[in-house]
């Protein structure tokens, strides 16, 4: 790919004191330590961020690099994201919703979740900033991602993981030969670790003291279901929520659209999704807290399980302003969750979307979405990284003979007919 990114001048900013810090490494305001953002000159967008210089841009996220936050220079190497949003007819069917879309990051390029448009821009900014070594504390996708991408650029990558993570996530990394430590304790302990070493060695954590920038990268969902629903704005979004920065930053693309004209403005709900075993933020949002009580997380959905999350203050309070909701589903539930969105749409998901969809579902249910409100529900991973959610819920099937009589009398069997059905031979 040739195409030069030219971002709107851009610098971090204390969300809290508004002291601004230019660009560097750095996570939290040292006075208050609330969580850094960044900021653009809006204005100077104005007729260069329209949508029909959009529309001659790369299908993928280079073609919103005006307001994305990348280093001078920066030419992009991986065409990731521009996923499909397709209608889920069938689903909708099912759960009483006439017009639920589906953001499809599944098969997000090139490691199959949304964690790849976040680490992209993460690690554009660890080239600008100097960094020979990138890393990441991650529960599962993370890693996959900064693995992939680190080799790409010619980086060092040095991963850290909670010790049980899945198998297939653990794997998904060693395989682009970055150095995986696995850490005997939850996410959240190696996400302190991970603080301490990127002082200690001088590392770009993308996730720790590159954070703000690589959570800008999410900004890219948000624009990506605006122009793919025509240039336009859904009534509401679901979204899972891990750390709670991905549901805010589409909340964040979103006014920008409205800021520069290229959507008409609208109110749009958003609905965050999360697991009982670890729900700190949807806890927040139904008790009305603007605080957040951390817990230990125990659930299969450990992609979003993180019990102390850096943006949840934040992501509860705007769920709350938007006149959202949120809520928590049981592992049982997750894996219906799963099963109901690949038998529906002929989509397989990871146990993040299995928290997705079975929110969803039940956000129609009681009424919180109405049937004819346009939908977005975000699916952010891929079911093969965690086919052990499933384990126990398939049979390996026994094998047939390669005849005929075989295979009717096995279809027999397994569709409960005792006599052989009877066939007209001959068929005139
Ligand atoms: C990380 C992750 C999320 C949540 O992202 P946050 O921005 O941390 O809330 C959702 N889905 C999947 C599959 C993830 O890996
Ligand atoms: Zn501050």
């Amino acid at each position: 790919m040739s195409y030069s990114c030219t971002s709107t001048a851009y610098e971090l900013k204390c969300n809290e004191c508004g002291k601004r810090f230019g660009n560097q490494p750095l996570s939290a305001c040292p006075d208050c330590l609330a969580p850094l953002e960044v900021i653009y000159d809006l204005d100077s967008a104005r007729g260069v961020f329209t949508r029909e210089a959009i529309a001659k841009g790369p299908a993928n996220i280079w073609r919103y690099a005006t307001l994305l936050p990348l280093p001078k220079g920066f030419e992009p190497d991986l065409p990731v994201g521009f996923t499909p949003l397709v209608k889920a007819r069938n689903l909708g069917r099912r759960i009483g919703a006439n017009h639920l879309y589906i953001k499809n990051d599944a098969v997000c390029f090139p490691t199959l979740s949304f964690k790849d448009r976040v680490v992209s821009v993460a690690l554009a900014n660890a080239q600008g900033f100097g960094f020979d070594t990138v890393g990441c504390s991650s529960t599962g996708n993370l890693a996959n991602s900064v693995a992939a991408q680190a080799v790409r650029l010619g980086l060092k990558a040095c991963i850290l993981v909670p010790a049980d993570l899945e198998p297939a996530k653990i794997l998904n990394t060693q395989v682009y030969g970055a150095r995986l430590v696995r850490i005997d304790g939850n996410y959240d302990h190696v996400n302190r670790l991970c603080t301490q070493i990127a002082e200690e060695y001088n590392w770009g954590f993308v996730n720790v003291n590159l954070r703000p920038y690589y959570a800008e990268g999410s900004k890219s969902v948000g624009y990506e279901i605006a122009e793919q629903l025509g240039w336009r704005l859904p009534d509401n979004v679901v979204v899972p929520m891990a750390g709670g920065s991905l549901i805010r930053k589409i909340r964040k693309a979103f006014q920008e659209l409205i800021y520069l004209g290229l959507v008409e403005d609208k109110p749009v709900r958003f609905f965050g999704a999360q697991a009982t075993g670890c729900s700190p933020i949807s806890h927040a949002v139904k008790q009305g807290w603007d605080y957040i009580e951390p817990q230990r997380p125990n659930t299969i959905a450990r992609s979003l399980a993180i019990g102390n999350p850096a943006d949840g203050p934040a992501a509860a309070k705007m769920i709350r302003q938007t006149g959202g909701w949120a809520e928590d589903v049981s592992d049982v539930e997750i894996v219906s969750g799963i099963q109901e969105l690949a038998e529906t749409e002929g989509i397989f998901t990871e146990t993040a979307g299995g928290v997705t969809t079975a929110v969803t579902a039940r956000l129609y249910a009681h009424g919180r979405i109405s049937s004819d409100e346009i939908t977005v529900s975000c699916i952010t991973g891929n079911g093969l990284k965690t086919t052990d959610a499933l384990a126990g819920h398939y049979q390996q099937e026994r094998a047939v003979r390669p005849r005929l009589a075989d295979f009717d009398a096995y279809l027999r069997e397994l569709d409960g007919v005792a006599e052989p059905a009877l066939v007209t031979v001959g068929g005139n």
